[in-house]
C-alpha cells in the first residue's frame, strides 16, 4: 500500500487489490438440471437426503441427545415410552411392563434369582431351588433393576409371558434367524432360540415369505418419481 499526496494537498491511498479480490470472490456451483440428476441416479438403489429441521420437530433425536441441565426437567412420559420402545426393539407398553414385573415376582425361579442377587448365590448348583437352576450358567451376568431381572441389557422373561413375547417378536414374520436376532437385542429366557425355531417353522406366513424371497430378484433402478427415502434424524446442536 502506498500513500501519495495529491496536488491539492489531499492524500491518495494506492493499493494492489489482487489478494483482496482472491479472498472475496465466491465459489460458484451450478445447480444441476433435473435431467442431469436423473441421469446420475438412474442406476442407484440407495439415496440420501440431508435436510435441516428444528430439534423440536425431531422428538426422539432431541430427547436422546438432551444435555444434562442444572434444573431437572421432567421428561414427557409418552416420549420416554417411545424412546424405550425404540431402544429395546419390542413394544414394551405400560401394561406389558407391569405384567413382566408382576410375573417376575410371582415366578418361583425368578423370585429366587432376585433373592440370590441380593444375598449371593449358593456355592453349588444343587443348593439352588429347582426352578432357578436353569439360570445357574448365567448367574454371574444377572442383575436386578427396576424389579426386572436383566441379563446383559436383556429382560429375563418369566415363563407365563414367554408365548406372548414370542408372538410380539414374531409379528413381523422375519424368519428364524432375524427373529432370533431381534429377540437377542431385548429379551432372554433359557431355551428361547429353540422356542423361536419351533414357532417359526410352524408359521405359514414365514413359509410363504421364505419361498418368495428365495427367488433371486434383480435390482431395479428407482424411477425418479418413485424414489423411496427412509428418514433418519440426527441432532447436531
Ligand atoms: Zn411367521
Amino acid at each position: 500500500m502506498v500513500i501519495r499526496e495529491k496536488s491539492n494537498g489531499d492524500l491518495r491511498i494506492c493499493l494492489d487489490p489482487e489478494q483482496l479480490k482472491k479472498a472475496i470472490v465466491r465459489k460458484r456451483y451450478v445447480i444441476p438440471t433435473s435431467d442431469e440428476l436423473a441421469c446420475k441416479v438412474k442406476d442407484q438403489a440407495i439415496f440420501t437426503v440431508l435436510d435441516l429441521k428444528w430439534g423440536k420437530h425431531m422428538h426422539i433425536a432431541d430427547l436422546l441427545s438432551r444435555n444434562c441441565l442444572d434444573d431437572p426437567v421432567q421428561d414427557d412420559p409418552e416420549m420416554v415410552e417411545v424412546v424405550h420402545e425404540v431402544t429395546k426393539y419390542i413394544p414394551l407398553n405400560h401394561n406389558l411392563r407391569l405384567a413382566l414385573i408382576r410375573e417376575t415376582e410371582n415366578d418361583a425361579g425368578l423370585s429366587a434369582v432376585m433373592q440370590y442377587y441380593q444375598n449371593g448365590w449358593p456355592n453349588f448348583k444343587k443348593q439352588v431351588v429347582a426352578e432357578a437352576q436353569q439360570y445357574w450358567q448365567v448367574r454371574n451376568d444377572l442383575f436386578v433393576e427396576d424389579n426386572f431381572v436383566i441379563l446383559n441389557d436383556r429382560i429375563v422373561v418369566p415363563p407365563l409371558l414367554r408365548n406372548l413375547l414370542l408372538t410380539k417378536l414374531h409379528s413381523a414374520h422375519l424368519g428364524i434367524e432375524k427373529t432370533k436376532a431381534r429377540a437377542r437385542q431385548s429379551v432372554y429366557w433359557p431355551g428361547m432360540s429353540k422356542d423361536i425355531t419351533i414357532l417359526t417353522k410352524k408359521c405359514r406366513t414365514c413359509e410363504r415369505h421364505s419361498a418368495v424371497s428365495s427367488t433371486v430378484a434383480r435390482l431395479q433402478p428407482h424411477l425418479n418419481q418413485s424414489i423411496k427415502i427412509k428418514h433418519t434424524n440426527r441432532d447436531i446442536s
